[in-house]
């Protein structure tokens, strides 16, 4: 194994100034190397932390990246020095495949969190995985538009699908004061997501009426503060099964914003539909 030359690995977290929250709609694992809207604004919030001419925040420390495509039974943290990167997905372009992120694990820092934190309702501490996963398309693909020099150290934090939305919400809320020390916390997945419904190459005004209504309702809670209310999206019933077949891809939004305050400033981006029924909607609290 090759150490990465100039890294030495992290092994604790400083206090920092508060650094926002982020939700990044994914979409097509494609979007990481096609030509399309989304992947130019991610490349420009990644140069809105560090020290250059368009930084807003400090540098992140850390990166703890809430994937839709690592669900658990109990929730994990990985904890390798050199996380793997994951193609979890088939029947796209070789070149999808050779796309690497080599950014390092932080395997003290996940040992210290998985301690600090506590699964809802059983109370345990996270456990610690040293084999099973790495980064899967829902972390790299949006990281490495972002962060192309892969140099600052990432965590994945899985989820139990098992669970219910406010657990999840719940566990968000235990991250918030890891804003303070120096953690860009990233929830990855998609404000609506109906594979099967998908229409390839739908221009933005051809998203279904459901699509639209789900995804402006959930960005009326987000933008009015009723962060709470999101994890009451299932209420919607058939609204919410036609946007989430299964729901792992919303998960992640409950995340960022357990992690994020009902009064602080917010802010959308990429508001619009890959493939009539994938929302891109991404938001930006802090
Ligand atoms: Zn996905």
């Amino acid at each position: 194994m090759t150490a990465i030359a100039g890294a030495t690995s992290l092994t604790q977290l400083q206090p920092s100034p508060r650094m926002p929250v982020l939700f990044i709609g994914h979409g097509s694992p494609l979007n990481v190397i096609e030509p399309n809207e989304f992947r130019p604004r991610w490349e420009v919030l990644g140069r809105e932390f560090g020290s250059g001419a368009q930084a807003r925040w400090p540098r992140p420390q850390l990166i703890l990246c809430i994937s839709a495509h690592w669900l658990t039974r109990g929730w994990w943290l990985t904890g390798m020095e050199k996380p793997p990167t994951i193609h979890d997905f088939g029947g796209f372009p070789q070149a999808l495949f050779d796309q690497q992120y080599p950014a390092p694990g932080a395997p003290r820092v996940a040992q210290a969190l998985a301690g600090e934190l506590r699964q809802p309702a059983s109370q345990q501490p996270l456990g610690v995985d040293q084999a099973e996963w790495g980064y899967d398309h829902g972390s790299w693909s949006v990281l490495k538009p972002m962060f192309p020099q892969a140099d600052i150290p990432v965590l994945q934090l899985s989820m139990d699908y098992s669970r219910p939305p406010a657990e999840h919400y719940a566990l968000g809320q235990q991250l918030r004061g890891l804003r303070e020390r120096g953690v860009l916390i990233v929830g990855s997945g998609n404000m609506v997501h109906n594979l099967r419904t998908m229409r390839r190459g739908a221009s933005n005004d051809q998203a279904y009426d459901w699509a639209l209504e789900f995804d402006h309702l959930m960005g009326e809670h987000i933008a009015q503060g009723r962060l709470n209310a999101l994890t009451d999206f299932l209420q919607l019933g058939e609204l919410a099964r036609l946007a989430h077949p299964t729901h792992d891809h919303f998960l992640p939004l409950l995340y960022a914003a357990g992690a994020a305050d009902s009064g602080e400033s917010v802010r959308f981006f990429n508001a619009s539909f890959q493939g009539a029924s994938i929302s891109m909607r991404s938001v930006i609290w802090g």
